[in-house]
């Protein structure tokens, strides 16, 4: 006999427990089933994200970044230490203790929201049925009147580098190494080898990466991408754009790769290796046959606009649907979906999704970059301002990166918002809320912003959209 509810959803991660949730918020009695196991081997909500995702990369983020200011920064205020060093085991368990706190955070929402926990692989069968493999060997049998896909994403491989967990490695390993490696070859420089070899590069590692394409980060605006990738090179980052990787053999301890820079082969031995060359939907083994449920040829679960997969009561959101793989775009969709089964209004405008790489400088974006608006034939206006010109950004010691806002030629209606520079990943957010609003430049030239602070950069730069800057020359 199937244990009955309204909603069953298959993942507690950031898509899951919010559609979760929010079912709950709604009256609905709700089931969240998830295989996955924290460090300590025990169930452990909340997905990628909160056990080897955004929080554990910001908590090492965060601590590299202390030392490295330490090292570098400090001087400057006539702030000295005597005899500093790492202790990685320390560093690492502080990461980890917080990666629990948050977990256990989603257990007890669970609790105080009367949702069922499931801990195990869950798989639909036709007539929304989910069958789950709990951990202790059993199975149950769930019956939903709606069914909510939210399997998230795992890690790419590539066949000649596949991960040991040791020497070659993906995020999760890359987030638990026990010491700093002397040398770390990085595949990829999309979001989490920039992050990630950031990291370990302000601990001390010589950190090479490695990127098949040969402008880097082609999804970030071209002139925000030239003005970041200066700052990493300037911290030492050794990244060789249109090197493409064909080898990679453990040999005594270490990792030799062959790779192309589009003249000839060249070789590189380290230490350590992290892949990420991207991620892909976690779909396997979720579907039994005949559910009716689609997946396309990237084996992603095949949504519309408003996350139903076209049969009926079955839906599906975040990491395991198109769109950008970002926590927050799953916090929405679980949440949007909540609300349709509810008969309210739900919806996601992808177009306003906020992009943040929490590097240093950080860089964030929303809307469309220059280059995307020159190739649809979009007639746009651009100004931009310096944060070396932002009197709060100095007094910081951060005058890096810059800002710049892009507007509709003939309407002046903001198209995009470009941002390199530190904390723009909270500054972002005014442009994401002018775009939901319509908002115009000058909208956002005559709000007043407060004095000294970084937000002053967008203020000016929407003003020198207009050739009207204040602090600098238009
Ligand atoms: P997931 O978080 O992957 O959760 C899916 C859950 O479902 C998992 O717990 C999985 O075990 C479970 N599951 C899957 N299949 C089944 C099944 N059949 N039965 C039971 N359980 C199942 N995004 C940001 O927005 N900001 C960041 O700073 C950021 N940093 C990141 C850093 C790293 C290193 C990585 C790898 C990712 C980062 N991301 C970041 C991306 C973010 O983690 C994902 O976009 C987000 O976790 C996706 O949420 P989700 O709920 O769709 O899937
Ligand atoms: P990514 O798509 O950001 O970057 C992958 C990079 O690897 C690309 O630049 C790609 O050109 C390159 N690449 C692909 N195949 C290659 C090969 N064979 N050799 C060399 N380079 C190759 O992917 P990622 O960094 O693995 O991150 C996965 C996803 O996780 C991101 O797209 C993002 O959605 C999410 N994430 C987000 C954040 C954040 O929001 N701050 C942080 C980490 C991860």
């Amino acid at each position: 006999m199937a244990d009955n509810f309204d909603v069953v959803v298959i993942g507690a991660g950031p898509a899951g427990y919010h559609a979760a949730i929010r079912a709950a918020q709604l009256g609905m009695k709700v089931a969240c089933i998830d295989a996955a196991l924290g460090k300590d081997g025990k169930p452990a909500l909340g997905g990628t994200c909160l056990r080897v995702g955004c929080i554990p990369s910001k908590a090492l983020l965060d601590s590299s970044r202390q030392w490295h200011n330490l090292q570098h920064l400090f001087g400057e205020h006539g702030i000295t230490a005597k005899d500093s060093k790492i202790d990685v085991g320390t560093m690492v368990g502080r990461k980890d203790k917080i990666v629990k706190q948050f977990t256990g955070g989603i257990a007890q929402l669970f609790k105080a929201n009367k949702i069922t926990a499931y801990y195990g692989f869950g798989t639909l069968h036709p007539g929304k049925v989910v069958k789950v493999k709990q951990h202790d060997g059993t199975e149950v049998e769930l019956a939903g009147k709606h069914v909510i896909l939210a399997a998230g994403s795992d890690s790419i491989e590539l066949p000649f580098a596949k991960f040991d967990g040791k020497h070659i490695v993906d995020n999760v390993g890359a987030l638990d190494f026990t010491e700093v490696p002397k040398r770390l070859g990085v595949i990829g420089a999309g979001v989490i080898g920039l992050e990630l070899g950031s990291v370990w590069k302000r601990l001390g590692a010589e950190v090479t990466i490695l990127e098949a394409m040969p402008d880097f980060l082609a999804a970030a605006d071209a002139e925000a991408a030239k003005v970041a990738l200066k700052e990493f090179k300037k911290q030492g980052l050794d990244i060789k754009l249109g090197a493409k990787v064909s080898k990679a053999e453990v040999r005594k301890n270490e990792v030799h790769l062959t790779y192309n820079d589009g003249k000839a082969d060249a070789q590189l031995v380290v230490d350590k290796l992290l892949v990420a060359v991207g991620r892909k939907s976690a779909s396997k083994g979720l579907l039994a046959d005949g559910t009716g449920v689609k997946l396309n040829e990237r084996g992603q679960i095949e949504v519309d606009d408003h996350c139903f997969t076209g049969v009926e009561g079955v839906w599906a959101v975040g990491d395991c649907v198109r769109g950008p793989m970002l926590a927050h775009k799953g916090f929405e969709e679980g949440i949007a979906v909540a609300e349709l089964i509810a008969g309210l209004p739900g919806h996601v405008n992808l177009d306003t999704i906020p992009w943040v790489i929490y590097t240093e400088p950080e860089i964030a974006w929303v809307g469309k970059t220059e280059q995307q608006l020159k190739a649809e034939g979009i007639p746009f206006k651009t100004g931009s301002f310096p944060f070396a010109a932002v009197g709060r950004a100095v007094a910081m010691g951060e005058p890096a990166g810059f800002v710049k806002v892009i507007a509709h030629e003939e309407t002046d209606r903001i198209l995009g918002m470009h941002l390199v520079g530190v904390n723009v990943s909270e500054l972002v957010h005014e442009g994401v809320l002018a775009m939901e609003f319509h908002g115009s430049a000058e909208d956002l030239a005559r709000i007043c912003h407060a004095h000294p602070t970084l937000s002053e950069a967008i203020h000016d730069a929407a003003m020198a959209v207009d050739k009207r800057a204040i602090h600098k020359a238009n």
